[in-house]
């Protein structure tokens, strides 16, 4: 396999979901794997797995990215290996309820893997992607980094965190020819829903995608090389003119006198 082609995809919360889907996805284009979660034997199991049905190298990387002796092996084997050429930064929780009665140890916690992990491991892909001119990072955000009202506040946070760091490493890498995208999902069926202990069932079926089809469109945005995919927006001009209406605030966001109605 040419390793320039089909360089080998290093994929965070590999062990289920929309990073399991991405395994299987990326195997079937060619892509060798380096597999990352808690989890060790689910990991093995979809290794084997892809490995006998594709034909690909699958290495497992256990690893719990809330932890940062775990999240510096990750960072250095994303810095130092010249055939990793992808990083799906996929790794998440959630968490339901308001912020005055959030569980904080949790909140803080997943900051530490939506945010702080997601952002080091970007940081470490961009330095050797750019290196050699070329590569991808997709960045899995949410449909609630643009409506944050409608959950949980933390949450909401980290996933608008996620569409900011992509909009800037986007415009850092414009001339290194490393391709960074945001997948922003709506509601997609994982296990997701159970772990942070919302009832799945009594969300609205025509809400939730299938995870297969929400990933083959993720994929589908990044070979149309979209800096933004939101896989459920039916028309692309509605996304477009919101970064429009972004655009007309530029050149009034800093001036040196306040505006006329704070006088
Ligand atoms: P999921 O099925 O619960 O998968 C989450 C993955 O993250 C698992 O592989 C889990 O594996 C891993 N993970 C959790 N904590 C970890 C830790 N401390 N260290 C390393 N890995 C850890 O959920 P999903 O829906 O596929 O979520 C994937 C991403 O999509 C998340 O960033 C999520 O915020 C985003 N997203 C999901 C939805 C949705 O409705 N499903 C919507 C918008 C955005 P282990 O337990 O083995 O570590």
């Amino acid at each position: 396999m040419n390793t320039q082609a089909r360089p080998t995809a290093l994929i965070t919360g590999a062990s289920s979901g929309i990073g399991a889907t991405y395994a299987d996805r990326l195997a079937r284009r060619g892509h060798d794997l380096l597999l990352v979660a808690r989890d060790a034997q689910r990991l093995q199991v979809l290794a084997e797995r892809l490995r006998s049905a594709y034909g690909i190298a699958v290495e497992v990387m256990p690893a719990d990215l809330t932890q940062k002796t775990d999240v510096r092996k990750v960072e250095q084997r994303l810095r130092e290996d010249a055939a990793i050429g992808l990083l799906v930064n996929n790794a998440g929780v959630s968490m339901n309820g308001t912020l005055a009665q959030a569980d904080l140890e949790y909140a803080e916690q997943m900051i530490e893997l939506n945010v702080v992990a997601l952002t080091r491991l970007a940081a470490a892909a961009a330095a050797n992607f750019s290196a050699v001119g070329r590569g991808g990072i997709i960045n899995l955000g949410s449909v609630v980094a643009l409506a944050p009202e409608m959950f949980n506040a933390v949450y909401s946070a980290t996933k608008a965190y996620v569409l900011s760091l992509s909009q800037t490493l986007a415009a850092e890498l414009r001339s290194s020819n490393v391709q960074v995208q945001a997948v922003l999902p709506g509601l997609t069926r994982t296990e997701i829903f159970e772990r942070s202990g919302t009832d799945a069932s009594l969300l609205p079926p025509s809400m939730i995608m299938a995870v297969e089809e929400l990933v083959d469109a993720a994929l589908a945005g990044f070979d149309q090389q979209e800096l933004v995919t939101i896989p459920s927006l039916p028309d692309a001009a509605d996304w477009e003119a919101f970064v429009a209406a972004r655009a007309v605030l530029g050149p009034n966001l800093s001036h040196n006198q306040a505006a006329a109605r704070y006088k």
